[in-house]
């Protein structure tokens, strides 16, 4: 019997740099601005014009390169050519055979390193609109076109096809995103179009060699990411179980009906002609450069998580710590831990009660302070929250907050006063409480917990106050 299909993935990230000008000319690099209006004679393709290589450009290249682990090397720019009305030269300047960045990896939360084949530098074409027809060139009346976009850097960052389902891809492309970030290497927003993802998709049975792959372009967001690729696999599978063969092709995601369809039958390297580029010396950054870089770059998400992680003595792939560093909350967490914060409730509020706006400027010792009214039992979980929403909204120290809301401390005697109160008041529901089963039971605590938080006007502990049941249920 066959074993089980699985799916094999490898991704082509295209990333706008975030540099103040265009990769060979002067023109801003800049989204948004009126269509047509950052542009000139090079970056239009204008007979004559050269171009100039940003030095900027190169440096966020060899900065990501770098926190990828990548070797830079000695690099020369290609021309890559092909006709499409967004790209006036008909020709792309892109690397090829010797790109500045290879063989790098990242390292996804749950600890699986994906290895990176190559981080290239290029430049961005031109946007098309495509008019009536529902956005597509082939029944489109007219199109437009806006080269603002034409000739501003990109990285192109490939790897290896190391990840094997839906939920590997989007942590890849997450973590990915985080490290763009953390390097300024670009703001790289999906749904401006600053960070783009090409998924190449196959399947096979383990042991044996890959299958045929297929590239789906058009994937603008995490979501249509991973339904692209599992409707991809979905499909190849059925067409070889159907006796069918996959084609290598170049596929379109359409969000719409949630299908991949045929785009073209995949090109190969050589109907692009490429050769290096003419007008063009070969780039070669040299050791001193990448020394500098190296030196200057700062403490990258997998290593914030295991700081994170060592600091509050938990595992590195627990939730709550890759959330953290996400939110760029982890610095907060660490603080607020060291200042004598319980670690699991201080992981407890970055994940669920501080995913809001101005998290990242709360006081790490007034966080602190709270947890340590939370577990010495000042407060409870549901008064804590409401405390730390007062905290970011106001930044009061939160014995402050909790004496104005009338969040007064119950103490362990009032609470027992209390529990034994609602025992004393209904005597059949305690005596079906002890003989029940663990159902009856389950039912009658949130009954007994319902009384005693009524009797406290809510500020008895839930929790405590089962605990407490049990106890006198036993004895
Ligand atoms: P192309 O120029 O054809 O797009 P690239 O080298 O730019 O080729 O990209 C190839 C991508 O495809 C890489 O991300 C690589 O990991 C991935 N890949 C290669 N073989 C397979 C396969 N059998 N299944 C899935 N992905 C693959
Ligand atoms: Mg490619
Ligand atoms: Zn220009």
């Amino acid at each position: 019997m066959a074993s089980a299909w699985e799916t094999v993935i490898g991704l082509e990230v295209h990333t706008e740099l975030a540099t103040s000008t265009k990769l060979f000319c002067g023109c801003p690099n800049r989204f948004g601005d009126q269509p047509n209006h950052n542009v000139c004679p090079v970056c239009l393709g204008l007979p004559g014009s050269l171009p100039v290589l940003n030095r900027q450009a190169v440096e966020l290249a060899v900065r990501l390169g770098r926190a990828l682990g990548c070797d830079v090397h000695r690099s020369v720019f290609a021309r890559k050519n092909y006709f499409y009305p967004d790209m006036p030269k008909d020709y792309q300047i892109s690397q090829y055979d010797l790109p500045i960045n290879v063989e790098g990896s990242l390292e996804l939360p749950s600890g699986q390193r994906v290895g990176i084949e190559r981080a290239h530098l290029e430049e961005d074409t031109g946007k098309s609109t495509h008019m009536g027809g529902g956005g597509r060139i082939t029944d489109a009346g007219y199109s437009l076109v806006d080269y603002n976009r034409a000739g501003v850097p990109l990285l192109e960052i490939v790897s290896k096809p190391d990840l094997r389902s839906a939920d590997d891809a989007r942590a890849y492309v997450t973590e990915l995103r985080s490290i763009l970030l953390a390097v300024g290497a670009s703001d790289a927003k999906m749904e401006e179009g600053s960070l783009r993802v090409d998924a190449n998709v196959s399947v096979h049975h383990p042991g044996e060699p890959f299958g045929t792959r297929c590239e789906i372009k058009n994937l603008n967001s995490l979501r249509s990411l991973g339904r692209a690729i599992d409707y991809e696999a979905r499909r190849q599978i059925e067409m070889i179980e159907a006796g069918e063969v996959v084609r290598q092709e170049t596929r379109h995601w359409n969000e719409d009906d949630g299908r991949t369809h045929t785009l073209r039958v995949k090109e190969e390297a050589e109907d692009y002609r490429y050769f290096p580029e003419p007008d063009l010396v070969p780039l070669d950054p040299g050791d001193d450069w990448i020394d500098r870089v190296d030196a200057a770059l700062p403490e990258l998400p997998a290593q914030r998580r295991t700081a994170l992680a060592e600091v509050a003595g938990v595992a590195v792939a627990e939730g709550p710590v890759a959330i953290a560093v996400e939110r760029g909350l982890d610095d907060l967490a660490r603080a607020a831990i060291a200042a004598g914060g319980d670690p699991r409730r201080v992981l407890t509020h970055i994940e669920h009660n501080l995913a809001v706006e101005g998290a990242e400027k709360l006081d790490p010792s007034r966080l602190a302070s709270l947890v340590i009214m939370e577990t010495g039992g000042e407060l409870t979980a549901t008064q804590a929250k409401a405390v730390l929403a007062e905290m970011v909204a106001t930044g009061d120290d939160p014995v402050a907050i909790a004496e104005a809301k009338g969040f007064e401390a119950m103490g362990a005697d009032a609470l027992t006063a209390a529990v034994d109160d609602a025992i004393a008041a209904n005597p059949d529901e305690w005596t079906r409480f002890v003989e029940g089963d663990d159902k009856a039971r389950g039912k009658l605590t949130g009954f007994f917990v319902g009384q005693v938080m009524k009797a406290t006007k809510g500020q008895a502990d839930g929790k405590a106050v089962t605990a407490l049941l049990r106890e006198r249920a036993a004895g």
